[in-house]
């Protein structure tokens, strides 16, 4: 059995709900669970319902959930007829006037709980999944809708809800099992799930690749397909390079490292129950149902090109900090991290001499006060405007020459800093931010011009 997840993209609409059909069918003879996102914008969109209500704009928040209304119906019409029609009209309405009774409340009451959003925010996965399990009748595949608020048990840490595992794995099985032995599609929400007690509560914004994740390590499925609409994990950002690769496949580690950097698609950590058990998970591009994606392992993939990805960030500040005392001195770091720390701000890139340490930070929200704790016992000098530029593959660690290779690929350009993590399997630098598409395209340049057809496909 497989989990074939879809994002938002991919339900928004009669046309991308078609192609999930025809994708879901490909796959039949395996049987898939499907997991689903809300349409595209369905979830802001219930957000910003909840937000107007209790600042007492109504009529602005009636005409979101109008629209919201208008949109489901009408993707019902378009892909059903007869009772299945009538049936998701009905279920549409229902959500529809409970909606309004709950902007009606938050209306009176001036303000909405972190519970209220969740149970605004979860009709989103329920209004997909009702429609989509009627249009998989409507072309003869027997699906099931489950609610996966009966079967994702989860704290009541409202917004952000802990997924607990040892009470929804066991529920999962027991559901869907029979499920799939009567041949039947099991088709559940992404991202909701309810607390004991079932108060309804969503697991983190774009929660459902995990719930996709969760189900897949539950069941012990044979593979975790995410689909979206790019065609998988790139080389670098299209944007920049014009001629990228899709990478067939990458490390868990390695698709880790650049998920910091934003590489659209998914966030590794929400894929680690699956990871862990060893399931392979496939980036797939819903438009483009025959083509094969990105697989996510768990184990390095060697490639004869030793870089399999390079990214990069704007707006980047980088902090140097320098102190003669720091010679010998224990705690120095510690004082250094205890001012981040104390105004809650990540620290990403870190690079160390005996009397310097340079590290990065994404947010200055609160750049002024660490810098006036840092003030205290060092001398601190700031960069604005940097960028960092990751290069990442499992291959860096015993290939002798890859950081050669990179910094001379570079060396028309200043580079203001540089890190290697642990793992190695990453090179990261900072270059001023006017300089970072050159030095992207310039690297790839050096790394792509031939890559590994086993590991790279043009795109
Ligand atoms: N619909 C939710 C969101 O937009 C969850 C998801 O799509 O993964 O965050």
């Amino acid at each position: 059995m497989i989990v074939m997840k879809f994002g938002g993209t991919s339900v928004q609409d009669k046309a991308a709900i078609c192609r999930v059909i025809e994708a879901v069918a490909k796959h039949q003879d395996r049987k898939p669970i499907i997991v689903l996102s809300a349409m595209a914008g369905a979830t802001n969109g219930l957000l910003r319902i909840g937000d107007f209500a209790y600042q007492g704009k109504r009529a602005e928040a009636e005409a979101i959930s109008g629209q919201l209304r208008d949109h489901h119906l009408t993707v019902a019409e378009q892909l059903l007829t007869g009772p299945r029609l009538e049936k998701a009209q009905a279920f549409i309405s229902q959500c529809f006037s409970e909606i309004a009774n709950i902007i009606q409340g938050l209306y009176l009451l001036g303000e909405c709980s972190s519970r209220t959003k969740d149970a605004l925010a979860a009709f989103g996965e329920r209004l997909s999944t009702s429609v989509f399990t009627e249009a998989l009748l409507e072309r003869g595949y027997q699906s099931a809708l489950v609610d996966s608020r009966e079967l994702i048990r989860t704290d009541n840490s409202f917004t952000q809800a802990v997924v607990l595992q040892d009470i929804s794995f066991p529920l999962l099985r027991q559901r869907l099992t029979p499920l799939l032995d009567a041949g039947k599609i099991p088709v559940l929400q992404g991202f909701i799930g309810s607390t004991s007690d079932g108060i309804t509560t969503t697991i983190g914004r774009g929660g459902s690749d995990y719930t996709a994740s969760l189900v897949g390590a539950a069941v012990n499925a044979d593979e975790i397909q995410i689909w979206t609409d790019v065609p998988g994990i790139l080389t670098t950002d299209p944007r920049i390079v014009p001629k990228v690769y899709k990478i067939k496949t990458i490390s868990f580690a390695e698709a880790s490292e650049l998920a910091y950097f934003g590489a659209k698609v998914l966030h590794p950590s929400t894929l680690l129950p699956a990871v862990t058990r060893n399931i392979p998970v496939q980036v797939c591009n819903s438009f483009a149902i025959d083509k094969p994606g990105t697989f996510i392992s768990a184990k390095g993939v060697s490639s004869k090109t030793p870089i399999k990805a390079i990214a990069c960030k704007k707006g980047i500040t980088i902090i140097n900090i320098y102190s003669t005392r720091m010679f010998l001195a224990h705690g120095f770091l510690l004082r250094i991290f205890e001012a981040f720390e104390k105004y809650r701000t990540v620290v990403d890139v870190v690079s160390t001499s005996e009397v310097n340490v340079s590290l990065t930070i994404d947010s200055t929200a609160r750049l002024e006060q660490i810098l006036e704790e840092l003030r205290k016992f060092a001398d601190v000098e700031v960069e604005h405007d940097a960028a960092v530029i990751c290069a990442v593959g499992e291959d860096v660690r015993n290939t002798p020459g890859v950081a050669g290779r990179i910094f001379s690929a570079v060396s028309s350009i200043n580079v203001r800093m540089i890190s290697q993590g642990a793992s190695r399997i990453n090179v990261t630098f900072l270059v001023g931010g006017n300089r970072m598409e050159e030095a992207v395209r310039a690297l790839h340049n050096e790394f792509f011009q031939a890559p590994d057809p086993a590991t790279f496909e043009p795109c």
